[in-house]
């Protein structure tokens, strides 16, 4: 499959990669375009940016919905750029980029690629979303929110309140399982449902095809059935084998929700 885009609504995109089964979006207004995820290493990236200057001569802003390698490591490709993500997200990103190594190099294994992927030092988001934030675009406003704990602890979802479309990163999934491996299984059905107040239309989600907001509520319940039987294990009412045939996920999904219970240090979240 060659990547290419899908216009969404007037002037919003989303450009669809056979790798990862990745998405990424873009949002054009009269003076600026926003680009939401950057795809995997500077190289991706420079194809991604070439592919949005077919679209758009408009100078770009960045948005990285959270710092998982596959999501953030294009943005040199877009310098110089605004950049904005969650401030956890811009502090995982200046620890060096040893994190999205590992990362990709357990995906590249995995997927039995040719060569190891190098290390690539991240640009560290220069804006930050503490608050919801609107960015405007000339003519067209976006949001930049971070709707709570979910699939991260920086998840930043993109709005576009006049088209109705929501790219949510990866805090909703299609075509596979939610990726649990940095993530809150307690909290995150409550970030989708933050989503779904939004009231949106179409549902973009970092990987895999744009949904509706029917299909991101079964997902939600999914989460929340998840998180019911994580709670259950906690409080001793269930065993992990028990909760494991009773998961709406796969026996590998609901093992890493039950591997992330460990009580969290929310002092952590509070820092922000
Ligand atoms: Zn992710």
């Amino acid at each position: 499959m060659t990547a290419q885009w899908t216009e969404l609504a007037n002037g919003v995109l989303v450009r669809r990669y056979a790798e990862l089964d990745l998405s990424v979006g873009l949002v054009t207004g009269d003076r600026s375009a926003l680009v939401v995820d950057t795809r995997s290493d500077p190289v991706q990236g420079a194809e991604l940016r070439a592919a949005v200057r077919e679209v758009t001569r408009q100078p770009c802003t960045v948005v990285l919905t959270h710092a998982h390698f596959d999501h953030c490591l294009g943005t040199a490709a877009f310098l110089p750029a605004t950049v904005w993500a969650h401030p956890r997200c811009r502090d995982d990103l200046a620890r060096g980029g040893a994190a999205q190594h590992a990362e990709a190099l357990t995906w590249s294994r995995a997927q039995r690629m040719p060569r190891d992927p190098a290390l690539v030092p991240p640009v560290v988001p220069d804006h930050l979303v503490t608050e919801p934030v609107e960015v405007d675009l000339g003519g067209r406003r976006v949001l930049l929110t971070h709707p709570g704990l979910g699939h991260t602890d920086h998840d930043i979802a993109v709005w576009s309140p006049d088209t109705g479309v929501l790219f949510a990163g990866d805090l909703v999934e299609q075509g596979a399982d939610p990726d649990f491996t940095d993530a809150y299984p307690l909290d995150w059905p409550t970030a989708v449902t933050e989503l779904l107040r939004l009231s949106p239309r179409i549902v973009v989600p970092g990987h895999g095809d744009p949904v509706d907001a029917t299909f991101v509520a079964a997902q939600r319940d999914d989460l929340a059935t998840l998180a019911d039987l994580c709670r259950a294990v906690l409080a001793r009412d269930r065993d992990t084998a028990d909760a494991l045939s009773a998961s709406p996920f796969d026996t590998s999904t609901t093992l890493a929700a039950l591997t992330r219970l460990h009580p969290p240090d929310m002092e952590t979240y509070r820092a922000y």
